[in-house]
């Protein structure tokens, strides 16, 4: 049996392979969030209730922390890492010079990097990806000598190829001239060990629903002493150090940090476990269906996640045709619009290979028997889908 997708019988049976865009609740994350929603109590006020939900906030904190390797007191609760990749830009941008981002970030780093530079659109720099979904940095470097850069932002790990990115020599050179790095690790944390007090960025962002935690609730980290001007999206009662305003999401924080703890004791074994699944997948479907391809297969990528285009084989009508599995056609936020992934661009595909990939995430639930029957479907549904699209373009 694979995690437990939904309660609604109609869907009970679905493959679950979309951990990128969501991962099933944790055991530990629901029990915690249902308790807490149980109990009363606003954590800034100063009466029992109030200091009892603060004391599980102040827990939740901790256990971030540990996953995370850094101080509770560096970590702002937000409502996700689309919040918290606001916040870190717009706190960069508040104090002047170039921000300097990747081709293949997410919109919520992507389109607030635009947003915030609109008005001064020289100040923006997007890093260009090779083939295999790596950022190029050595346009970096000349910039870095010669330009006042003040944030980098490069996310950890790609949400639609899983392609890492090697962080530590950018954050070398960045702060040798004095800017800051900023990661969107949102598909990496609770996925593969973060180290804070190795992995020396000045920002970090997360989102508690890709490791199990609920929707709607996030991190930003800032690292201690970080030279940067408060940016609140949100301004009211000064919460959260004055970086977020409003009455603080305990249950969902409590969640979180549920989530966290689990994942940080179990995180070695699942990222083996979900890696071999991977592997045992894309071998398969290498194996069975002719033409295919994997994005991002040469380089280091995230264990749980493969992008395989199938030319001549719409994503959407692949989807359509194995309703009981559930993947995605490039990243869940821009499911649904017309235009093709900005990523699978950025490496170079064309527009048709592009709109031919699907992404299939697994993680800490799937099983090999999730592989198996995926694979089965899969096969059949490009088949069918190749064998439609042929006859309806005629001789
Ligand atoms: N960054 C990345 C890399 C993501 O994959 C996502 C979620 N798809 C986000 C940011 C936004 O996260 P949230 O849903 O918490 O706003």
């Amino acid at each position: 049996m694979g995690a437990k997708v939904t309660g609604d019988p109609e869907v009970a049976d679905v493959v679950y392979l979309d951990y990128n865009a969501t991962a099933p609740l944790r055991p530990e994350a629901l029990e915690a969030t249902a308790a807490a929603l149980c109990s009363v109590g606003n954590a800034s006020s100063m009466h029992h209730p109030g200091r009892d939900a603060a004391t599980r906030v102040d827990h939740a904190r901790r256990q971030l922390a540990d996953l995370l390797d850094c101080s509770p007191g560096e970590l702002i609760f937000t409502s996700g890492a689309t919040e918290a990749n606001n916040l870190a830009l717009r706190a960069a941008c508040a104090r002047g010079g170039l921000l300097v981002t990747s081709a293949v970030e997410h919109p919520a780093v992507l389109e607030t990097a635009r947003a915030v530079t609109a008005e001064r659109s020289d100040s923006l720099i997007v890093l260009p990806v090779d083939s295999d979904g790596m950022v190029d940095f050595v346009p970096l470097e000349s910039t870095l000598r010669n330009r006042d850069v003040s944030l980098i932002s490069v996310m950890l790990a790609n949400n639609e190829t899983g392609v890492l990115t090697n962080l530590a020599p950018i954050i070398e050179a960045a702060h040798e001239v004095g800017a800051l790095v900023h990661t969107d690790a949102t598909q990496y944390a609770g996925r593969l060990p973060l180290d804070l007090s190795e992995l020396d960025v000045d920002l970090l962002s997360l989102s508690a629903h890709k490791f199990g935690g609920p929707q709607g609730v996030g991190a930003l980290f800032v690292r201690r002493g970080a030279p940067l001007p408060h940016q609140p999206l949100l301004v009211g009662g000064g919460h959260e150090r004055g970086w977020r305003a409003g009455t603080l999401n305990v249950a969902g924080i409590v969640g979180l940090g549920a989530a966290a703890e689990a994942a940080r004791k179990q995180l070695e074994q699942e990222a083996l476990c979900v890696g071999e699944l991977r592997a045992a997948l894309e071998t398969a479907l290498l194996a069975q269906v002719d033409d295919c391809r994997i994005n991002g297969g040469r380089v280091a990528r995230l264990p749980g996640v493969t992008s395989v285009t199938f030319p001549g084989a719409p994503a959407d009508a692949v989807l359509a045709a194995m309703p009981h599995v559930a993947a995605s056609d490039g990243s869940a936020c821009s499911s649904g619009a017309p235009s093709p992934s900005h990523v699978l661009l950025a490496m170079g595909h064309s527009r048709d290979d592009a709109d031919s990939t699907v992404r299939f995430s697994l993680g800490y639930a799937t099983t090999e028997r999730d592989v198996e029957r995926a694979v089965e479907a899969v096969v059949q549904a490009v088949r069918n889908v190749r064998a439609a699209m042929s006859a309806t373009s005629g001789p």
